[in-house]
């Protein structure tokens, strides 16, 4: 299993995810992209089918009745056969009782199809961007991930149940009305037909309009929810320098922009339907004039007419119904794109085709001429170095020195342009990804907890550990009582929403879960922040007490836990600077003794015991 911790990462370039989607992700041709989107029916080809089959009974259904309305006024009703007559209306009925049982077919398994499809390709997306590695969400923006994942879907979904049955429901009704009038009196469908491509323009011109103008109001409305998340989000920081009329104002210019795009958005709405409206009432005025005056001619009687205009209804139905897969497929099909485009980026950082599983490890890394740069910045640069099994190493140096980056090699969260890592004498190249991870234990500054019970949060460390392996955990990491003093001990909600725990039971949660993990290879970045002297006492117990036995490499920025320290190493913007025992170190009086002398010139208090440490270096040595 993937360590969820991740190594802090500084510096996030801004770049849009369009953006590092670009680098990686070739653009496929439309048509296979369209095939990859069919694919997704291949599992419900059955209810697609039926999804189709009850669509077809509704659109000929729709077209039985203005024949039957006809042959009721033509022949049933002036003949007098009543009999006739009634089991046509009973028919009808029985018929619109089968249209609505379709209907609710269409419309329930309908959407199902949709959302199952929606689903398979939400976990697909899901399981793809599982196995993307660090360096692709250093570049990419979580909000935007967020709506590939949410709101691009849905979209598909509604495309993915909507589209094919739309266009199908919409041709079939279309061909057949028009064959059926046609059959009826070809001079009037004629004029019905040539009007039909002036509805169409009129139909489509003023749906892109609209469309454009919508698309206005989202991006519109979502710029106006960022600045109301900023706002909010700092809110604290508005009120202590006093600038609420500040926000206020940038909240208005915002909500003003956001009017003025709803103001366009409906006056191209009111245009559309009158638009519309007036379209399909000059239709019927039409074909009422034209049908009288062919009845005037002798040429159609008052039945077919009345059927013609009941056709002018089912007519208009589906072309509403094609305008609306249009705008569908225009939202749907970007999204699907936009999917396809993350799907398609390959992770960089995968299990080689023939990789075995690292057992368990005695714990010995060795860096050979490893070269690491993140795109532009250059780290680290030819640097060997080996950890013994079971050996402290303290990682130390100017800040942006590249001791993070260091460690972030070794559970491969990225990789070294050139040289090789080895753990145990084996190439992490070489192992799965997940058994080499499954041997190294993180503990960072920022710990992320889920939202969840402090059990499961500790329980996180190793899923299947038992209560009591949980309990015993806290214990070694020093957090028991603290969770036990907590309203309802192993069981209290933490995380977002949860009771908030302070930054130094956070950190001691997250020791607990290596406890648990157990792994024989640890990387601890010490915390910066100060924190009270108890609690660093505590932390500092109990990863003294983790470090027991297992190859530990410490990322140290208060120098005096790590006098104990197998070896230190200096790592500063040049690579390894220098490297020894503390005493070894002070004794050279280089660029170790120099950071030295300048921590302890800030905690003052320790100034006695340091030069005392230093002049017990210098005799040792
Ligand atoms: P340290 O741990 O010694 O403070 P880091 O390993 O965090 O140093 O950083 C080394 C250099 O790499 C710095 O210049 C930093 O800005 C850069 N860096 C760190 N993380 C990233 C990242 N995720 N993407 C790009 N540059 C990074």
């Amino acid at each position: 299993m993937r360590d969820p911790e991740k190594i802090k990462q500084k510096q996030k370039p801004q770049d849009p995810v369009d953006e590092t989607l670009g680098e990686n992700a070739p653009r496929k041709g439309g048509r296979r992209q369209f095939w990859r989107f069919c694919s997704y029916y291949r599992p419900h080809k059955k209810l697609f089918l039926e999804d189709l089959f009850c669509a077809t009974i509704i659109a000929l259904i729709d077209l039985v009745f203005p024949m039957a309305t006809r042959h009721a006024m033509n022949v049933l009703l002036p003949g007098g056969q009543f009999g006739v007559f009634f089991w046509l209306i009973a028919g009808l009925f029985l018929l619109y009782v089968l249209r609505s049982a379709m209907q609710y077919f269409v419309t329930y398994f309908g959407h199902m199809l949709g959302v199952r499809i929606e689903a398979t390709m939400r976990r697909d997306l899901f399981v793809h961007m599982q196995k993307l590695s660090f360096g692709f969400y250093d570049k990419s923006r979580t909000g935007q991930l967020m709506s590939r994942v949410t709101t691009d879907l849905f979209e598909i979904s509604e495309l993915a149940h909507h589209g094919p049955e739309d266009l199908f429901i919409s041709i079939l009704t279309i061909v057949g009305a028009f064959l059926l009038m046609l059959s009826l009196n070809w001079k009037l469908a004629l004029v019905i037909i040539v009007l039909l491509p002036l509805i169409l323009w009129f139909v489509i011109s003023n749906r892109r309009r609209m469309l454009s103008t919508s698309k206005e109001v989202k991006s519109r409305t979502a710029l106006i929810n960022a600045d109301i998340e900023s706002s909010i989000s700092g809110i604290r920081v508005a009120q202590a320098f006093a600038n609420e009329k500040r926000e206020i104002e940038k909240f208005d210019a915002g909500n003003t922009r956001f009017q003025m795009g709803k103001r366009l958005y409906y006056r191209a709405m009111a245009w559309f339907f009158s638009g519309m409206e007036f379209m399909t009432n000059i239709l019927y005025v039409v074909v009422l004039g034209v049908g009288g005056y062919l009845m005037l001619l002798g040429e159609m009687d008052a039945a077919t007419l009345v059927a013609f205009m009941l056709f002018v209804n089912s007519f208009l139905t589906p072309i509403r119904k094609l305008t609306q897969f249009m705008e569908q497929f225009t939202a749907g099909y970007a999204g699907f794109e936009r999917m396809c485009d993350l799907m398609d980026t390959r992770p960089d950082i995968e299990d080689s085709p023939n990789a075995r599983t690292l057992g368990s490890v005695k714990g010995e890394i060795r860096f050979e001429g490893v070269s690491f740069a993140y795109d532009r910045t250059k780290v680290l640069k030819d640097l060997d170095l080996t950890v013994r099994p079971g050996e402290k190493l303290a990682l130390v140096g100017p800040s942006g020195g590249g001791k993070s980056t260091l460690c972030a090699l070794i559970p491969r969260f990225y990789e070294p342009q050139a040289g090789r890592i080895l753990v145990d004498g084996q190439d992490i190249r070489s192992v799965t990804i997940a058994s080499l991870r499954s041997q190294i234990g993180i503990v960072q500054q920022e710990v992320f907890l889920f939202a969840d019970t402090i059990r499961e949060n500790i329980r996180y460390g190793r899923l299947g550990a038992t209560d009591e392996e949980v309990v015993e955990a806290a214990k070694k990491a020093e957090i028991h009582e603290d969770i036990m003093a907590l309203p309802n001990g192993y069981d209290t909600f933490v995380g977002e929403r949860g009771v908030m725990l302070s930054g130094g039971q956070k950190q001691r949660v997250s020791i607990a879960r290596i406890f648990l993990k157990n792994p024989p290879i640890l990387i601890l970045d010490e915390a910066t922040s100060a924190l009270d002297t108890e609690t660093e006492i505590k932390i500092q117990r109990s990863l003294d007490a983790l470090a027991v036995g297992r190859t530990t490499l410490v990322i140290a920025h208060r120098l005096s836990t790590i006098r104990n320290a197998d070896e230190i190493v200096v790592i500063d913007h040049c690579g390894v600077a220098e490297r020894g025992t503390h005493e070894r170190l002070l004794h050279q009086n280089g660029e170790y003794a120099a950071l030295y002398a300048a921590q302890f010139s800030v905690y003052g208090g320790e100034e006695e015991a340091n030069s005392q440490q230093r002049k017990d270096g210098r005799k040792k040595v």
